[in-house]
C-alpha cells in the first residue's frame, strides 16, 4: 500500500487563501489592515530570496509589508533601535527579523528586544514560555505549519505516540510541546539517542527535523504512520546537478507509512503561510478581536 502524499503546497494555498478572506473581513469591519516588517542585515544570498518571497506573498494576501535593508556593518544597537521603533509603530503588527544576523550580532538578544505580541516568529524567550506552558504564544511557523498538516490529516491526535527527531530551538522542541498539547505521548529524538530505528518504529506520528538526508527509512516506519519530513538538503544528482531531499528515504517510506510529506512540496511552503496567519492572529490580538478561524493553535 502506498502513503497517501500530503500536498503541501496546495495546503498552504489553502492557508494563504483563508488569510487573505480574514484580512479582507478585517479591513472591511474594522479598518484594520495588517502589516509585517521584514528586516534583513546583510546579503546572504538565500536570506535575499526568502525576504523577497515574504514582501511578495504578505502584499498578495491584502497585507502591509514593510522591509527594512541594512548594511552588513550594521551595529547592534543601530539593529535594536529599528526594532523599537518597529515595537512602537502601530500599522506594525508582525516583526520578522531574518536570521542568520552577521557574526559581531548576538541573534538572542535582538530577537528579544522584538515586542512578544509582534514577535510572528515565536522565537522571543517570552513566547518560548508560553508555549511551554501550554498558554496562548506566537507559534513558531515551521511547527504550526506541521501541526496544521497533522490535524488535517488525523484529526484527534491523543493518546497518538509521536517521535520527534531533532530537538532544534526553531523546529524540533516547539513541535513537541505542540503535539503535548495534542495530548500525543512524546519522545524526543536526537544525535545521542540510542537505536533510533526502534524508537521511531513505535510512533503513530513522525516528524523528522533534522537536517540529514534520507536518514529515516521505510523499515523505521510503523506501518500506516503519518510522517512529516521537515529536513531541506541539497544534494548532488550527477552532471553537476543537485536536488532537494528531506531526512526521510522518501520511496521507501512511502510503501509504509499512511500519510507523508514529499520534500520539495511537503513542510517547505507551509512556513510562509503560517508566517501570514500569524501575523493576521498578531493584528486580531493587538485590536482585542477573536482570533483568526482555523489558523492559531
Ligand atoms: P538543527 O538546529 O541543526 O538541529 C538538528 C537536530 O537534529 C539536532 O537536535 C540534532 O541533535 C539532531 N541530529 C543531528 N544528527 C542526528 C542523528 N544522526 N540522529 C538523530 N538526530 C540527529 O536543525 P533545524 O534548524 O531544526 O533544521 C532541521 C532540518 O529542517 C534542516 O534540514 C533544515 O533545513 C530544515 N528546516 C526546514 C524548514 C522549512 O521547511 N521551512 C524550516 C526550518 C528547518 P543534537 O541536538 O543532539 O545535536
Amino acid at each position: 500500500m502506498s502513503a497517501t502524499i500530503i500536498d503541501g503546497k496546495a495546503f498552504s494555498a489553502d492557508i494563504r487563501g483563508r488569510v487573505a478572506e480574514q484580512v479582507a473581513a478585517l479591513k472591511a469591519a474594522h479598518g484594520i489592515t495588517p502589516g509585517l516588517a521584514v528586516v534583513l542585515v546583510g546579503s546572504d544570498a538565500a536570506s535575499e530570496v526568502y525576504v523577497k518571497s515574504k514582501g511578495r506573498k504578505t502584499v498578495e494576501v491584502g497585507m502591509e509589508s514593510f522591509e527594512h535593508r541594512l548594511p552588513e556593518e550594521t551595529t547592534e544597537a543601530d539593529l535594536v533601535a529599528l526594532v523599537e521603533k518597529l515595537n512602537a509603530d502601530p500599522k506594525v503588527h508582525g516583526i520578522l527579523v531574518q536570521l542568520p544576523l552577521p557574526g559581531h550580532m548576538n541573534s538572542d538578544a535582538v530577537i528579544n528586544t522584538i515586542d512578544p505580541a509582534k514577535d510572528v516568529d515565536g522565537f522571543h524567550i517570552s513566547n518560548v514560555g508560553l508555549l511551554g506552558t501550554g498558554q496562548k504564544a506566537m507559534v513558531p511557523c515551521t511547527p504550526l505549519g506541521c501541526l496544521m498538516m497533522l490535524r488535517d490529516q488525523l484529526g484527534d491526535m491523543s493518546g497518538k505516540e509521536a517521535v520527534v527527531i531533532g530537538r532544534s530551538n526553531i523546529v524540533g522542541k516547539p513541535m513537541a510541546h505542540l503535539l503535548l498539547g495534542e495530548s500525543c505521548t512524546v519522545s524526543i529524538a536526537h544525535s545521542r539517542t540510542k537505536d533510533i530505528a526502534d524508537v521511531v518504529r513505535r510512533a503513530d506520528i513522525v516528524v523528522a527535523a533534522v537536517g540529514r538526508p534520507g536518514m529515516v527509512k521505510g523499515d523505521w516506519i510503523k506501518p500506516g504512520a503519518t510522517v512529516i519530513d521537515v529536513g531541506i538538503n541539497r544534494i548532488d544528482a550527477g552532471e553537476g546537478k543537485t536536488r532537494l531531499v528531506g531526512d526521510v528515504e522518501f520511496e521507501s517510506a512511502k510503501e509504509v507509512a499512511g500519510a507523508i510529506t514529499p520534500v520539495p512540496g511537503g513542510v517547505g511552503p507551509m512556513t510562509i503561510a503560517c508566517l501570514l496567519a500569524n501575523t493576521l492572529t498578531a493584528a486580531c490580538r493587538a485590536n482585542g478581536l477573536p482570533e483568526p478561524e482555523g489558523l492559531t493553535v
